[in-house]
């Protein structure tokens, strides 16, 4: 096993379970994010990676009362199926239409959407408030929604989908359009990306995973980007995508999606815990982990 780390809190009979349904699970940095905290603040807690296979996420999601397990964190290919599963939806997770955390209270499982919101504390954190500002999404995927989703109603007015699939992408547009009939939101092909000013400021977010791969091409050509521009990625390895790096190169506000990584999980850990998350030493230890795989 390449990836070891200690527990070094020890276990008992006291012990809190709390963990992560998805497949494949094995790359998932949550276990060190949240482990750490816990260990941090002293909570006699654990946090489990689960390998579920879409075949059993019924029973694997029907066992987590029986079993007494504590809080959930639900990513690929689990986040829209589970829906169905749980007993209250709260309301960002019903917009989404995407649960990436399950509350468990007095029994019921409650399902929460901290993506989006995870992303746009990642802009907050670095001073940045996207109301008002023109956004550029680059994908139509499952982040995509939960970021356009929040960002609508955090108060952008005027946001582009571009997609490489313009039908996903023009589905997406007319979904955000009915939940935010007062936004300007339009899709238009990849091909298109010629007609966009450069004049700034505007916030463009890769949600694609181009840029994972050092072989990728850009999601999004860096000669069309503005020195005015802010720039994320939702890509949080490499720590700096390639479109970040080149946007930095022309003077662009550049926000590596590590900082989403990050604040979907301080949420969670909140809803589960109540507590206040240690913030930094979960940001520590994400950049500890990622340093880790590269090595
Ligand atoms: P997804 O549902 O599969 O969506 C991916 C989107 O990217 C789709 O619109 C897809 O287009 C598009 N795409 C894929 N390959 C492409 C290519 N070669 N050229 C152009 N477009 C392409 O995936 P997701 O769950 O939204 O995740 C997307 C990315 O966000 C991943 O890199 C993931 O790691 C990252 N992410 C980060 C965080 C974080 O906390 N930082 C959280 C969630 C996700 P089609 O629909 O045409 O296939």
């Amino acid at each position: 096993m390449k990836h070891i780390f200690n527990i070094s809190a020890a276990v008992t009979g006291y012990t809190k379970v709390f963990g992560i349904f998805g497949k494949p699970i094995s790359h998932s940095l949550s276990p060190q994010m949240h482990l750490a905290a816990f260990q941090s603040l002293g909570l006699p807690c654990i946090y489990l990676p689960f390998e579920v296979d879409p075949r059993h996420l019924k029973k694997a999601v029907g066992s987590v009362v029986p079993l007494g397990l504590q809080g959930l964190n639900i990513t690929i290919p689990h986040k829209q199926s589970v829906l169905g599963l749980l007993d209250e939806l709260d309301p960002a997770a019903a917009k989404i239409g995407a649960v990436n955390t399950i509350e468990i209270r007095s029994g019921r499982l409650i399902g929460h959407n901290t993506d989006g919101k995870g992303y746009l504390a990642s802009l907050y954190e670095n001073n940045i408030d996207p109301g008002g500002m023109p956004v550029i999404l680059v994908g139509a995927g499952g982040a995509a929604r939960g970021v356009a989703v929040t960002l609508l109603f955090a108060g952008v007015s005027d946001m582009t989908i571009m997609a490489r699939n313009l039908k996903k992408g023009e589905a997406l547009a007319g979904d955000l359009g009915a939940l935010s009939p007062k936004s300007k939101v339009s899709a238009v092909s990849i091909e298109k990306v010629q007609t966009i000013s450069k004049d700034g400021p505007l916030l463009l977010i890769n949600t694609t995973p181009l840029g994972m791969d050092e072989k990728d091409p850009f999601p999004f050509p860096p000669s069309q980007i503005g020195p005015g521009w802010i720039v994320s990625d939702l890509i949080y390895d490499p720590y700096e995508t390639p479109l970040l790096l080149a946007a930095k190169k022309i003077g662009a506000r550049t926000i590596p999606g590590l900082g989403m990584l990050l604040h979907q999980g301080v949420l969670a850990f909140e809803i589960w815990t109540k507590e206040k998350p240690p913030v930094d030493v979960m940001r520590k230890t994400l950049l500890k982990a990622l340093t880790t795989l590269k090595n």
